[in-house]
């Protein structure tokens, strides 16, 4: 008997990889045993549960920075999330890691993301004793609202799972991923949403290129393509020399890039996303999640039934946070319509609630 295609992928991660590339074959598993797939590798399999979950469909309305833009060519998180996947492969190719591994962190990270963002994650943290993180919940998403074949989440690889946990944060203090494709997701997340931030900015007239920091510019570009470029040549070079002088195991650009990043994102978030026009938008949002959130908590009926199951076992708060958290930038508006708004007032209703489904 000949060995499986799945053996044969697998052989080939051992003959091929970087030495600290991660091999599926050595994975430290799943919660709950299974079987192996006859062709894929487990990372493979990964990233094909989430393509397939109802929680990355629901990314594509799913506000980036900018809240329900009028405009087609803003990113959205799905866009966004497509983004850091092809910076993480090629960061990968580089350095001659396991792609499979970084698609599948790289295409989960963010679904734990709230409807409108960051506005949705502040107030949700505000609301419940036991605060909410986007990325803690990327965890929660993945491990119990999703489901696979009926279970309990995907059943995902430990891998997978750290890291998604630890792909948020760019302090040097920050506890990073064990796996250097984790590491990559981290810094390809950053790199992709200050650049696409930017142009999304300009796009929206809140910025023009020439108030941008030139300091930073003159180190990475003064164009989109140029500044990943750029971050991303620089942080293939730069690992491959400290994991080549034995210095450690560690994806980072080189001192002089990333203190230019750093300039970019802290001006960003100066200037933008905590700038006048983003800080309006996001207290019309919080405010429509804090009264949804309060709605659901005395009516948990009118939540899906898969939430009142959740309600029972792990309580209300938790199963409120679960619904609403899922919710696209759409389905949270149409749901805050339909409670809230008199019927005479709401145009036509796009009528995108199945709560069956949901
Ligand atoms: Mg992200």
């Amino acid at each position: 008997m000949g060995i499986s295609i799945r053996e044969e992928i697998e052989k080939r991660e051992q003959e091929m990889l970087a030495e600290y590339a991660t091999l599926s074959a050595n994975s430290r598993g799943r919660a709950r045993e299974e079987d192996d797939d006859p062709i894929r590798s487990c990372f493979m399999v990964d990233r094909d549960r989430v393509v397939h979950s109802k929680s990355f469909r629901r990314l594509k309305h799913k506000t980036q920075v900018f809240i329900a833009p009028p405009g087609d060519h803003y990113r959205s998180r799905l866009t966004h999330t497509l983004e850091v996947n092809q910076i993480a492969k090629t960061i990968g190719a580089g350095l001659n890691l396991n792609m499979d591994l970084i698609e599948a962190i790289a295409l989960a990270h963010d679904l734990g993301h709230t409807p409108f963002a960051h506005a949705g994650e502040q107030i949700l943290d505000h609301l419940v004793d036991t605060g909410f993180k986007h990325n803690q919940n990327s965890i929660r998403v993945l491990t119990r609202v999703e489901q696979h074949r009926k279970g309990r989440g995907l059943n995902l690889s430990w891998e997978v799972l750290d890291g998604v946990i630890h792909h948020s944060g760019y302090d040097s203090s920050d506890e990073v991923a064990s796996t250097l494709e984790g590491q990559v997701i981290r810094l390809s997340d950053k790199i992709a949403y200050v650049q696409h931030d930017i142009d999304d900015s300009i796009r929206a007239g809140l910025l023009v290129l020439e108030e941008l920091p030139q300091e930073y510019l003159d180190v990475l570009g003064y164009t989109h393509s140029n500044r990943i470029a750029t971050l991303v040549t620089d942080t293939i070079m730069h690992t491959r020399n400290i994991v080549g002088q034995g210095m450690g195991l560690v994806v980072r650009p080189s001192p002089e890039i990333d203190q230019a990043l750093k300039g970019l994102r802290k001006f960003m978030f100066e200037v933008i996303y905590n700038g006048p026009v983003c800080q309006a938008e996001r207290a019309r949002a919080a405010f429509i999640v804090e009264h949804l959130f309060k709605y659901y908590r005395k009516h948990p009926d009118k939540m899906s039934p898969f939430y009142l199951e959740i309600a029972e076992e792990e309580g209300l708060d938790q199963a409120v946070i679960d619904y609403i958290s899922g919710m696209t930038d759409e389905y949270c508006i149409e749901s805050f319509l339909e409670i809230y708004v008199p019927r005479s007032l709401v145009p036509e209703a796009k009528k995108s609630l199945d709560n069956n489904e949901y």
